[in-house]
């Protein structure tokens, strides 16, 4: 692991979900409190929660919506509707349930707002609700006769209603211990803003269960707060970041020059004859190469940086660097591209090792890409962006012209 990984790791596990609740955690925790303080504590779980509804229905976020819908029904506060003997009962409840239900939300598909599936992930969490109240109904009014008749029942009935009310820990302490140990698995095994933000949700929902009143609410508010950061974090990447690649996308890029004014140097770079690539070997492949050769880009030297121009274009930026101090980076990456081997397999892998080794290689091929590049400056202020790229531009085509393979 290098340290590009560990940097990765770290900022995907602390921004933005550890920030968020680690300065909402002080922001509880300052006193004594100034008065503004005070008053925001106040108004902050109302407006982060109907921002998070506004979101979820203008963003056409179903699973932000449930989740948001689920931590609000958990609310401590709303006991105060329920009937004393329910609260009780409850409460105990929702601290089993709501672990089980974030982490089933975790992991269901994005649907449509107004779609079946929505509608009956609305009915599930609604049954359990129903199931909640009728369970303890039955229990309350006594109506339920077998618990009374049957001495096993009983001992069962019993034994779960010692449980769920006087030591409702063991089972709740469980069902959040289970959902941090998927949610911490999941990190590790794919380290983004999402999963590591969902554990410091997970934190904030511990600490609302935790306590009761207005901090309660404050800290289920900080966990729709996460969400709803990294709701816009991934919207966000969505449009500056390339899909396939992961390089800055060409919004990106326009961006980036935008903030450039002095001195820096461009090269427009191109997969030579990539349409045979996907001619030859399909679509799949192509793709394939193209996160191969922008993988290539990406550990450019010389504080240079890529970006996917489109198609199979990319564009590397030099900021503070003329093209003779460019030329060098961008050399060893055309070097570094044209010595890469891909290696292709045209049948997939028997399911059985083969007894013998073969000595012929058969079912494995090898390819390799070259790129030609034309690289351009901006020196004075009169020049523009569009100037400087159709620059590098008509210095590619002379790279392909004289036969490619080359930066011209
Ligand atoms: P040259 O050396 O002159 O650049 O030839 P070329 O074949 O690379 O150039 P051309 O512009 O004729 O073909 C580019 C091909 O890139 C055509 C298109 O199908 C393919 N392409 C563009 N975007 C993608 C993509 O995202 N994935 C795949 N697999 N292919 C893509
Ligand atoms: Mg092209
Ligand atoms: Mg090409």
């Amino acid at each position: 692991m290098d340290i590009r990984q560990v940097r990765h790791i770290m900022t995907c596990f602390l921004i933005p979900g550890g920030l968020i609740f680690l300065l909402f955690a002080t922001l509880w925790q300052w006193q004594p409190r100034p008065e503004l303080l005070q008053t925001f504590i106040h108004i902050f779980p109302y407006v982060v929660l109907a921002f998070g509804f506004f979101l979820g229905c203008r963003f056409q976020r179903s699973r932000l919506l449930l989740t948001l819908l689920v931590l609000t029904i958990s609310q401590k506060q709303l006991i105060a509707f329920l009937p004393q003997s329910l609260s009780e009962f409850y409460l105990a409840t929702i601290q089993i349930l709501l672990p089980l239900n974030l982490l089933w939300l975790a992991f269901v598909s994005e649907r449509n707002l107004l779609s079946l599936a929505t509608a009956f992930r609305v009915l599930f969490i609604g049954v359990q609700g129903a199931m909640v109240w009728i369970v303890h109904h039955f229990y309350a009014t006594r109506s339920w006769s077998i618990i009374h008749t049957n001495p096993f029942s009983l001992t069962l009935w019993n034994h779960l209603h010692t449980l769920l009310t006087t030591q409702i820990y063991p089972l709740a302490v469980a069902s959040f211990a289970l959902t941090f140990s998927i949610f911490i698995a999941v990190f590790i095994w794919r380290p983004t803003t999402g999963s590591g933000a969902q554990l410091w949700m997970l934190c904030s929902v511990l600490f609302a269960q935790l306590t009761t009143g207005d901090k309660s609410l404050f800290f289920t508010a900080t966990a729709a707060l996460i969400l709803i950061v990294v709701l816009l974090e991934i919207s966000h990447s969505m449009a500056f970041r390339d899909e396939l690649t992961g390089l800055g996308s060409r919004r990106a890029l326009n961006e980036y020059l935008q903030r450039l004014s002095g001195v820096y140097s461009l090269a427009m770079v191109d997969i030579d004859h990539f349409k045979r690539v996907n001619d030859t070997h399909g679509h799949d492949t192509g793709d394939q190469v193209l996160k191969m050769v922008s993988g290539c880009l990406a550990q450019v030297k010389g504080g240079g940086r890529a970006f996917r121009y489109g198609g199979e274009e990319f564009t590397v930026v030099f900021t503070g660097k003329k093209v003779e101090d460019s030329l060098p980076h961008l050399e060893a990456l055309r070097v570094k591209i044209a010595q890469s081997v891909f290696t292709l397999r045209n049948k997939p892998r028997p399911k059985k090792k083969p007894q013998k080794k073969s000595s012929r290689r058969t079912n494995a091929q090898t390819l390799s890409v070259t790129v030609s590049m034309g690289v351009a400056q901006h020196l004075e202020r009169k020049q523009s962006t569009e100037q400087v790229i159709k620059q590098a531009d008509t210095a590619l085509y002379r790279a392909k012209r004289k036969g490619r393979n080359q930066i011209c």
